[in-house]
């Protein structure tokens, strides 16, 4: 197989899932970099939503290796737990607080102390607010900070929630199709933020756009029938016979 998963973020080894007698993922082995973007691309029914939840802990592989910086076993963790050692997941629906301020919504998300005792006497400090301020910077809603939730627009919400989940402090970011139903300009400035977002932490975005996928300018890797068909640049995998054949072609 592939590299020892010491020192990767994120370590998928010969991961199977079937339902009911089919496989959506068959033998998919993955690896992903501290601070490093992967984009997965692939045809509908490929497998890439069930990789995230078999990251994620909602479902549990038949087979193989899930390791998360280093060798944490997600495999033997619950949601919550997993979502708490840092890793963060963006779904395609935005759920953001619609009748709360941009700010508030930050707020609500802001990691703060677990154990009952601090939480009580837990108050926001000024790290706390420069926090916030930055992560508004990062999904471009600083002078939106004021206003409602529900009078963004569809993409200022996706980003909202991607500022959510940094609240969080996230190592590992999962995207899924994030740039369905925004405008071109949006799109752009999505890339642009990920990118970002990828100098300090890990990304994986699952995309179809694939003028979205060239601005990300990372590698990419293509899944079919729950494997790898193809890795590299975007150029490599675009120029794959079999990837024109079973996904670009189509
Ligand atoms: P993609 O996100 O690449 O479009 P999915 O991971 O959503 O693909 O789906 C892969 C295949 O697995 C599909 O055929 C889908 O119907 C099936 N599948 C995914 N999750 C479940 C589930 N929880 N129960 C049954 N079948 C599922
Ligand atoms: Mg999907």
């Amino acid at each position: 197989m592939i590299e020892d998963p010491d020192g990767t973020m994120l370590y998928l080894n010969g991961v199977s899932v079937s339902f009911d007698g089919f496989k959506a993922l068959n033998a998919l082995s993955i690896i992903v970099h501290p601070n490093e973007m992967l984009a997965i691309i692939g045809p509908n029914g490929a497998g890439k939503t069930t990789m995230m939840d078999i990251i994620t802990g909602k479902t549990r592989p038949d087979d193989g290796q899930v390791y998360f910086n280093g060798r944490t076993d997600l495999t033997k963790l619950d949601e919550a737990t997993i979502a708490n050692l840092g890793i963060g997941r963006k779904f395609q629906k935005p759920t953001v607080f619609e009748s709360h301020t941009v700010w508030d919504n930050l707020v609500l998300s802001l990691k703060t102390p677990r154990d009952v005792f601090s939480a009580l006497f837990y108050t926001r400090s000024a790290a706390d607010n420069a926090r916030i301020e930055e992560i508004l910077d990062t999904v471009r809603l600083t002078k939106r900070q004021n206003e409602l939730a529900a009078d963004l627009s569809h993409g200022q919400k996706q980003w909202l929630e991607v500022g959510m989940l940094l609240a969080q402090d996230p190592k590992l970011l999962l995207v899924d199709e994030p740039v369905a139903g925004m405008t071109d300009a949006e799109t752009v400035e999505t890339a642009k933020l990920l990118k970002e977002i990828a100098k300090t932490r890990s990304v994986v975005v699952v995309e179809h756009d694939m003028s979205f996928v060239r601005e990300l300018g990372t590698r990419v890797t293509c899944l079919a029938e729950g494997t790898v068909l193809a890795e590299g640049t975007l150029d490599q995998v675009s120029a794959n016979p079999v990837v024109i054949e079973r996904y670009l072609g189509r």
